[in-house]
């Protein structure tokens, strides 16, 4: 096996906070270990197109309390094809580079595991997104900053509802996973809470909320999940809660891009900052195609392949909580 020398990092898919906490902490591993680091800017494309840049120790300074990405995060088509992945290695080739660490989500280690089944290059996987989606971790690089924005959020909004006596429908990110919408809807004492996981019903939640009204609540918060499975997106849910509850006035609160920006939290800062150490030292000690992850509060490693086929679930146990507490 060949001995690694030289490793290069980059972000991919959505940037989440805590990915540049992740940089510094795989550039300072690598300073540690005394190897080189180069980073990529902007994902898969940057690859293909060379654009590397070296990072030192002293390159990272001052980001780990910044959200986003210094190294630019990107989509790339090109990458989806062969001829794209070709010109990618031959860059990796030419730079001399011996191994490479992926910061991003599920497409981005999909594409990963597909450019090493080609090439053979070894890389690992750190998770980083806001989903909190991925399998073979308890918590993804900027899942907790993502929940704390929103509860702040809906705190705000919640003044509003109550002052006005409104019921507000507030959505939130997760076209696949509720796991937003379920943690930062207990979290903020929100009355409902519509996930992609569970199909609430559209009866039941006009009987929710009906009983809330009866039950003396003024105002009312329903959270809700992009990918809620009711078949209907917030304005057309607000509509539909109209029509059948007159009684009702509500607004809609789409919190959008917000949710992936800010200063990222202590929790996420920690966490990126073991997993880019343990990232490294996978790939200096020869392993491949692996995701670090937190398991039971230890860091761990999981083959990519599990972590893009399985399924993080969603806490049920969280789902009676909320029940409990919406009474
Ligand atoms: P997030 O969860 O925040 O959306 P992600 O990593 O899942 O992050 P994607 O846009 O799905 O984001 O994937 C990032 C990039 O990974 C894509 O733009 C593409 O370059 C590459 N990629 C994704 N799927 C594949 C695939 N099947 N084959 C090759 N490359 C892929």
């Amino acid at each position: 096996m060949k001995k690694i020398k030289r490793i290069a990092v980059l972000t991919s898919g959505g940037d989440a906070p805590g990915m540049n906490a992740a940089i510094r902490s795989v550039v300072r591993t690598c300073a540690h270990y005394r190897i080189d680091c180069i980073g990529v800017f902007r994902g898969y494309q940057g690859l293909i197109e060379g654009d590397f840049v070296p990072m030192s120790a002293r390159s990272v300074s001052s980001i780990i309390n910044k959200g986003g990405t210094m190294l630019k995060s990107a989509r790339s088509d090109e990458f989806r094809t062969k001829a794209g992945r070709k010109k990618a290695f031959e860059n990796l080739k030419e730079a001399e580079i011996d191994g490479l660490i992926l910061i991003g989500g599920d497409g981005s280690f999909t594409g990963g595991l597909k450019f090493n089944s080609e090439f053979n290059f070894p890389l690992i996987g750190i998770p980083g997104t806001i989903d909190n989606d991925i399998f073979g971790t308890d918590y993804t690089i900027g899942y907790d900053t993502a929940l704390n924005t929103v509860v702040e959020v809906i705190d705000k909004i919640r003044d509003t509802a109550s002052s006005h006596n409104r019921l507000f429908f507030v959505e939130v990110m997760g076209r696949d996973a509720g796991f937003i919408a379920l943690n930062a809807g207990v979290g903020a004492g929100a009355e409902e809470i519509l996930i992609p996981e569970e199909n609430l019903g559209l009866e039941r939640l006009l009987e929710s909320l009906k009983r809330s009204k009866r039950a003396g609540k003024s105002s009312s918060i329903v959270v809700v999940a992009e990918g809620d499975k009711l078949g209907k997106n917030v304005f057309e849910l607000r509509d539909y809660v109209e029509e059948h509850l007159p009684e009702y006035e509500v607004r809609v609160s789409v919190l959008g891009h917000m949710q992936r920006g800010g200063t990222p939290s202590c929790f996420d800062r920690v966490l990126a900052s073991r997993l880019g150490v343990k990232a490294v030292e996978l790939l200096l000690d020869g392993h491949s195609t692996l995701m670090v992850g937190i398991v039971n509060t230890k860091i761990e490693s999981c083959p990519i392949k599990d972590a893009i086929s399985g399924h993080h679930i969603i806490n049920k146990e969280l789902i009676r909580v909320s029940d409990i507490m919406s009474v």
